[in-house]
């Protein structure tokens, strides 16, 4: 056969039920695509207008509005932006992929700003097949002379197409929902789907229900409901940080998060270069139940949500935070597989890590007393931290806290200046204070103090700081008699000792049911610790491992 060159040809009657079933994995999507269709359309004719190519009239109160209509079962999308000429809609919507957006990018790229466009692949019209059955569009181009058009195609491969009365610039998108979309004919999911994929995008969203009964008041007036604005156009993150207030900061995450405890502190993230990132990260404070601490990371791009929490973005003990960060370089549509593997991704996590990191060491250095009130609560998020990422280790390794037994809270270098010598760089903890009081009494008749580590983290957090510092080690208090506790005027090795050790571990044996129990005569230099049951620390550390892996791996 002779070599042969062509193109490859694709039917649109195969790949129409493709896009519908497997474009979107979300079907509420489609309420995005349309809102961000809109928002571009608005976005191009305030553009046009400002190089003086397009005339606005007095039309120039921008919104989108979301009309629905139970009754006739649709869902409408209006909106006052560029809209489509005849050619247009040819163009961009009967090809399936040939995106207006990169065409709009194209030709004015060079000519100021234009990055706040969303669309970019020519498919997010189509995600509304996945709850209509017939879609109607009807648009009037801001064009000297356009024409209205009318489209109308019902799911199959035929569309047809007219001119209409449409007098207003602007386009008009009518969805018939099918059986598939019947959830969209319910008010609160139509609301709760905008606010969730809609909440910063930059023009007013309004959201009306066409055939709702109107309510009377108690003497029969008609009451009427202001329209309402579902959406932040100028988001907080996106402004300065040096002009915003706390109480602004305090006002967004109540919000966002609709968490009316307020937070600890945040971290607002601003960056231009190498890549594009706003955002505020938030330290949510701590709840007491600890299988509820959750956090909440949104992802937007130019202001159109993306996804929560996603790991590949935003490194995983981050994840443990609340905060909305906005990457206009990070794509829309996007496969997680393809994030794992991007460099990018990697660098913006590691941005954010650094952000973190430098903030929590100027509250350290600068605030010291607000960053010990705060400590109970962001130290489990550290230490996680520590143990996930070793650049964020190497960054607040110097900086982490212990609570001390007497109620004082110190860092690592500090306790080892004050007590390593005596404890030859062994740092004392107990795990409960309560049952362990008795120790921390005789700690205190030694003049030393212990620190207490009692959360379920801490148990593999001070396995990992030893592995880090090598020389340091942590023991808890009834791991050992050191030198340090003996009374060594008491001799406890003469014959009656041994006798006296004897008869004990016989007594201890039969009790705990243990043939390898041991006992051993000390004499301690406390007067309120008769006897100390040890159990060395490694066997802790190890039963306290085991119990962490039969419980399904770290447990926060
Ligand atoms: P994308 O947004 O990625 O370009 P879409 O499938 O969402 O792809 O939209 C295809 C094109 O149709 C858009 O680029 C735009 O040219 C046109 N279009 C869609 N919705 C509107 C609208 N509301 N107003 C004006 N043009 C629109
Ligand atoms: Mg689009």
């Amino acid at each position: 056969m002779n070599k042969e060159k062509g193109n490859l040809s694709i039917h649109s009657e195969n790949i129409f039920p493709i896009i519908k079933k497997w474009l979107y994995s979300d079907q509420d999507i489609f309420i995005r695509e349309l809102i961000s269709n809109a928002c571009d359309a608005i976005t191009k004719v305030k553009r046009l207008s400002s190089l003086g190519e397009a005339d606005l009239g007095d039309n120039t109160d921008f919104q989108v509005k979301v009309v629905l209509n139970k009754t006739a079962k649709t869902l409408k999308f209006i909106d006052n932006g560029i809209g489509m000429t005849e050619e247009e809609v040819k163009k961009y919507i009967n090809q399936i992929a040939f995106s207006g957006a990169e065409d709009f990018l194209k030709t004015y790229k060079d000519k100021g700003d234009v990055d706040q466009i969303i669309g970019h692949f020519g498919l997010g019209f189509y995600s509304s097949f996945m709850v209509a059955e017939t879609v109607e569009i009807n648009t009037l181009s801001y064009k000297q002379d356009a024409l209205a058009v009318k489209w109308r195609c019902d799911g199959r491969t035929e569309f047809e197409m007219e001119n209409s009365s449409k007098d207003e610039r602007g386009t008009e998108i009518t969805l018939y929902l099918g059986e598939e979309g019947g959830d969209f004919l319910n008010e609160y999911t139509v609301k709760s789907t905008i606010e969730k994929y809609c909440s910063f995008m930059p023009y007013p969203i309004y959201f009306e229900v066409a055939d709702k009964e109107p309510e009377k008041d108690k003497d029969g007036n008609l009451i009427v409901e202001e329209p309402e604005v579902l959406n932040d156009v100028t988001p907080l993150y996106s402004k300065q940080p040096s002009s915003c207030t706390d109480e602004e900061y305090k006002e967004f995450y109540r919000k966002t998060f609709r968490d009316f405890q307020e937070p600890l502190f945040w971290i607002h993230l601003n960056m231009d270069y190498p890549f594009n990132l706003k955002g505020i990260l938030y330290f949510p404070k701590l709840n007491t139940e600890f299988d509820t601490m959750e956090g909440r990371i949104k992802l937007y791009n130019n202001q159109v949500f993306v996804a929560d929490n996603i790991k590949e973005v935003i490194p995983e003990f981050l994840l443990l935070l609340k905060g909305v960060i906005d990457c206009p370089d990070l794509p829309l549509n996007v496969s997680r597989s393809f994030l794992q593997n991007d460099g990018f991704t990697r660098k913006i996590s590691d941005y954010i890590t650094k952000k973190v990191a430098d903030k929590l060491n100027s509250l350290f250095k600068s605030e010291r007393e607000g960053f010990e009130k705060f400590w109970e609560d962001i130290s489990p998020f550290i230490k996680y931290g520590v143990l996930k990422d070793s650049k964020f280790y190497e960054k607040v390794a110097s900086i982490i806290l212990y609570k001390t037994t007497n109620q004082q809270y110190i860092t690592l270098e500090e306790y080892l200046e004050k007590y390593g010598e005596k404890l030859d760089k062994q740092v004392y903890y107990v795990s409960d204070d309560v049952q362990q009081a008795q120790y921390i009494k005789m700690l205190q008749e030694y003049e030393l103090e212990a620190v207490i580590l009692d959360h379920n983290i801490d148990s593999a957090f001070i396995s990992h700081m030893e592995m880090k510092k090598k020389d340091i080690g942590f023991k808890r208090v009834d791991s050992n008699i050191t030198e340090l506790m003996k009374d060594k005027d008491q001799a406890t090795d003469g014959e009656s000792s041994t006798k006296e050790a004897e008869t004990l571990t016989k007594v201890f044996s039969k009790t705990l049911g243990k043939e390898d129990c041991k006992v051993q005569l000390e004499s301690l230099k406390s007067q309120d610790v008769a006897g100390m049951i040890i159990l060395s620390e490694e066997s802790r550390r190890m039963q306290e491992m085991m119990k962490r892996y039969s419980m399904g791996g770290l447990n926060m």
